[in-house]
């Protein structure tokens, strides 16, 4: 198989620790392979960082990463969202229908923790509109904007404030 080159992630914007809020010192990286819509696959570097408070060990989660999915988060925006067309991406029928019940499950809570920061940090959010029939796509985009990439921005607000549920840390795991 061709290697694809590896690249460096790095968050533009300094997060505080998902455990205590404190800083995080960059202490290494490690691999992390990703598939693309068209099956792939590219090798990303992610930095391993500490936090200062506690010395608990995370790994930075850039937009373009879902945590525990293995594609990159635009692929599971363009099947998830509802109304999307044609699917493109080069994944069996069973891990769609995952990523689609994955989702489902997830909405609610994705759009509750999105409200808490939005209070929590002041942030000015849209209207919520009249329309009953808004789809879950633009319900996430009063918070994040509904431009492409709005799954990986609401999913990374999440994590990177500790409002991820799942056993594991929160900020990126070693599942694969
Ligand atoms: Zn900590």
């Amino acid at each position: 198989m061709r290697r694809a080159p590896a690249f460096s992630v790095r968050c533009a914007e300094v997060v505080p620790s998902p455990c205590c809020g404190e800083s995080l010192s960059v202490i290494g990286s490690r691999r992390r392979k990703l598939f693309e819509a068209t099956g792939e696959q590219k090798l990303l570097v992610i930095r391993r960082m500490r936090c200062l408070g506690c010395r608990k060990i995370h790994h930075e989660l850039p937009d373009c990463i879902v945590p525990y999915k293995r594609y990159e988060s635009a692929c599971v925006e363009s099947v998830v969202a509802p109304g999307a067309g044609e699917i493109a991406v080069a994944a069996d029928h069973s891990t769609l229908c995952r990523w689609r019940s994955w989702f489902r499950l997830q909405t609610t809570h994705l759009l509750g923790c999105l409200a808490s920061i939005a209070i929590r940090f002041g942030l000015d959010v849209a209207e919520e509109s009249s329309v009953p029939s808004q789809t879950a796509h633009h319900r996430f985009g009063r918070f994040v904007g509904d431009a492409d990439g709005w799954l990986g921005r609401a999913v990374r607000s999440v994590a990177n404030s500790n409002f991820w549920v799942h056993t594991r840390s929160a900020f990126l795991s070693e599942a694969l």
